[in-house]
């Protein structure tokens, strides 16, 4: 037995499935997770002193790199004044500074500790501020687990939501409404007919929960103009795509300015922090100013924000995301030509420095036609590429992603070893 195997069976007698987050089991993949015991740029070490070239980077925060020496500066430096005060600090203003400079709809900003808590508080937020309960959300995206967010399609355009969890009631579920990604017509037609009682429609302008799936610019067009024309308010989830896709994020990219967006990953530089911010008219509604209340002890930790204000630091130097995106452009062409040698159907896609791959021959555009890439064949490559050293994420429908320490050759050694787990899938 591996020492893996050995920690992860130790691991299931103490919590749940052996994880403290359900992908990490392997579940969708089979086999036994790798427990990480360091990780340093682009690599990782398991529990067998396996080393790894990692392509989650803790799903998107591990931009710069593991254990940057500058990020752990800081969070030493900050340590040694102590972990948490319970009164506000100086940090917390600078990172919230550099958070409204870095991305211009954000007018304020408010810092929490994980992705779910951001959105579960913009959402309380848009219903505060609207005084309207309708909440619109697209399948496929995830938003973290709060309660009206854990919500599939119900049985017909028109129907509100069905959970997508035991526990989550459904007169919770029955404010929120699914609808198809990537479909402006679908939004015409449920703003025509309830557009007054919409409070929210939240979407990952580039969708990294369903594998990386791009929205069209029709698509964000479209419901910007519909929220503007009905008083609802248009929240980006920027959880994954802020300052992964590029520095101010998908609406940089797509140059449309939401009400509100909900950050996470990336600004907090590999520590928990969070946000969410948008229009300072909105945010006025928040307590202690108004009477949408929202609170958290550990809300701007002084260790946290550090390491997140000196992750946002790095990835402004010159030519940061243009190299991120060239190496992430880099790994996507060397598979696509890997597996076409190989006579595989495959694609890639990447934008910034999050990539998707797909074992299908063209580019889905939603989550049904997602759903129609070949699963196994992921499985396969994914062991084939673990064995040989390279940590894909451990399911078909997730997004990868490259940080600034994938050089050539770290690229150029996934692409070979790519090259020969092809070849063993159509052998
Ligand atoms: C990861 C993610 C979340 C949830 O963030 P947590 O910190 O895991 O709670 C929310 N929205 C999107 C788009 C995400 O990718």
């Amino acid at each position: 037995m591996s020492n893996n195997d050995i920690l992860f069976e130790r691991a299931q007698r103490s919590t749940p499935g052996g994880v403290n987050s359900p992908v990490r089991a392997f579940r969708s993949v089979g086999g036994t997770p790798r427990f990480v015991t360091r990780a340093q740029g682009p690599y990782f070490w398991d529990a067998d002193g396996k080393r790894y070239i990692d392509y989650i980077g803790s799903w998107g925060p591990a931009i710069v790199g593991h254990a940057h020496p500058q990020v752990i500066s800081a969070v030493q430096q900050a340590a040694v004044n102590g972990l948490s005060f319970g009164a506000p600090t100086e940090g917390e203003i600078l990172m919230a500074e550099e958070i409204c400079k870095l991305v211009p709809s954000i007018e304020q900003v408010r810092l929490v500790s994980s992705g779910t808590e951001a959105a579960m508080s913009a959402l309380r937020l848009a219903r505060g501020a609207t005084g309207r309960d309708l909440i619109i959300k697209f399948e496929g995206c995830y938003h973290g687990h709060a309660d009206s967010l854990l919500v599939k399609a119900g049985s017909g355009l028109l129907t509100f939501g069905n959970p997508t969890s035991s526990g989550v009631p459904a007169d919770f579920a029955k404010h929120t409404m699914v609808l198809d990604y990537n479909h402006p017509q679908q939004l015409e037609d449920v703003f025509s007919k309830m557009g007054s009682s919409i409070a929210a429609v939240i979407v990952e302008p580039v969708a990294g929960n369903m594998n990386l799936l791009r929205a069209t610019p029709e698509f964000l067009q479209t419901m910007r103009r519909l929220c503007t024309q009905h008083g609802a308010i248009l929240m980006f989830d920027e959880v994954m795509s802020g300052f992964r896709v590029a520095l101010g994020g998908a609406q940089a990219l797509y140059d449309i300015k939401p009400d509100m967006t909900v950050l996470g990953k990336v600004i907090g530089g590999g520590l928990p922090v969070a946000a969410f911010g948008g229009r300072a008219d909105l945010m006025q509604h928040l307590a202690p100013l108004g009477g949408v209340y929202q609170a958290g002890t550990l809300s701007g930790n002084p260790v946290a924000v550090a390491a997140g204000m000196s992750t946002l630091k790095i990835i402004q130097q010159p030519g940061f995301y243009e190299h991120l995106t060239a190496q992430t452009r880099k790994l996507v062409d060397g598979l696509c030509s890997a597996a076409s040698e190989a006579g595989i159907d495959f694609c890639g896609d990447a934008i910034g420095g999050m990539f998707g791959l797909y074992f299908t021959r063209k580019l889905p555009v939603n989550y049904a036609e997602m759903m129609t890439c070949d699963k196994e064949r992921f499985n396969r490559f994914f062991h084939a590429m673990l064995d040989a050293g390279v940590y894909l994420a451990p399911s078909a429908f997730e997004a990868g992603f490259v940080s600034a320490m994938h050089d050539d050759a770290v690229i150029a050694e996934t692409v070979s070893t790519a090259a020969a787990a092809f070849k063993s899938l159509s052998a």
